[in-house]
């Protein structure tokens, strides 16, 4: 669904353009070196915004020499503090997250408001299941997909009636049909881009699934135009799990894919080893490519007839293919090395073209 535009730093979201990926730090922000350090792995994995918890005045502080030394647009996270908020905005931050109504009153919401519109930066705000007010708790009977309309519909109107329309929404449960029922409806009702996101979703496996299922339903029925994957551990895990879902949902075609037959009684080398291996591998290539791993010559090329190249397994040795076509034959111990020089070699081809 086409957004209305919003700049973000030195990038656009919404009108129809990509789904960018997000993610946010987990490093105390003071610590400048430390989460510089880690800004520039996500960016390294493909984190394109990247959002910073700001609590205090002094991390506030902090965001001007972070900005300094990275290249993507940086994103104050603030609650509770509207000080913290315009000095976010003052120490350089593209945009800022808040939540006008744990701010302090409508006097210091305007506050910040003036400030982002002096700078001229957006300001994301949203619902989210954890933090909904408790009339609009009692009056939904919980928090359901209507009552996180109702409170985003309120932060939205309170920004608007101050003449302010630099507006990114989100709308976060940590229930994934709650979250999509959310999202679909908020989508009808205004036209602001959309950052999607289900909170709190876990660790990693569980955030990935249920990230995988509510943003992949979103993204296929056109919403959404930033996204996160929210994960209890490393941030740099959400940006690979983001590039995953864009590209499942053939959103963005960055990146490889690895298509990796099951295995069964046919497969008499260890495909599990080689897919894995070759799946750290090409973590960080950035073009698209499809490798295929595939335990047998019976079906293995023709299964993998998209792939750009692939392997499929033989006694004690492997076939290797591209597009379909089988190419040579090399020994099992052979097959990883060979598979990097094909891999690297067709990299390189396609960044010279
Ligand atoms: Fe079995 Fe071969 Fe298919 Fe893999 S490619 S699942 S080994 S038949």
């Amino acid at each position: 669904m086409k957004t209305k535009e919003v700049k973000i730093g030195n990038v656009v979201i919404g009108g129809g353009r990509p789904i960018l990926i997000q993610s946010m730090t987990n490093t105390d922000t003071k610590d400048v070196r430390g989460t510089v350090a880690q800004i520039r792995a996500l960016e390294e994995a493909g984190c394109e915004i990247i959002r910073c918890a700001v609590p205090d005045a002094e991390s506030a502080a902090a965001l001007k020499k972070i900005k300094d030394s990275i290249s993507i647009p940086l994103v104050a996270d603030i609650h509770f503090d509207a000080q913290a908020a315009i000095a976010a905005i003052e120490n350089g931050a593209d945009k800022i997250r808040i939540n006008p109504g744990n701010i302090g009153g409508k006097e210091k919401i305007a506050a910040v408001v003036n400030a982002a519109k002096a700078a001229h930066i957006p300001i994301r705000v949203g619902a989210n299941a954890g933090s909904l007010s408790r009339d609009i708790l009692q009056k939904h009977d919980g928090p359901t997909a209507g009552a996180l309309i109702e409170s985003v519909l309120e932060n939205i109107r309170t920004l608007e009636r101050m003449k302010f329309d630099d507006i990114v929404v989100s709308i976060k449960s940590s229930n994934v049909s709650v979250c999509v029922e959310a999202y679909r409806e908020i989508a009808k009702l205004v036209d602001y881009p959309l950052h999607l996101g289900v909170t709190e979703a876990g660790t990693y496996h569980m955030a990935v699934i249920k990230s995988a299922i509510a943003m992949g339903a979103l993204i296929l029925d056109g919403i959404g135009d930033t996204l996160r994957v929210s994960v209890t551990g490393d941030p740099v895990q959400e940006v690979y799990a983001a590039r995953d879902i864009l590209k499942s949902c053939g959103a963005r075609k960055s990146g490889v894919e690895i298509i990796s037959c099951p295995t069964c009684g046919r497969c008499t080398i260890d495909i599990e080893k080689i897919a894995d291996s070759i799946e750290r591998f090409t973590q960080n290539i950035k073009m698209p490519l499809k490798i295929a791993v595939m335990g047998c010559a019976v079906n293995g090329p023709g299964e993998a007839r998209e792939a750009d190249i692939g392997i499929a397994g033989g006694r004690g040795e492997g076939l290797l293919f591209a597009h379909g076509e089988i190419i040579k034959k090399v020994d099992e111990f052979d097959i990883l090395p060979e598979l990097r020089r094909m891999i690297l070699e067709l990299a390189k081809e396609r960044n010279e073209e």
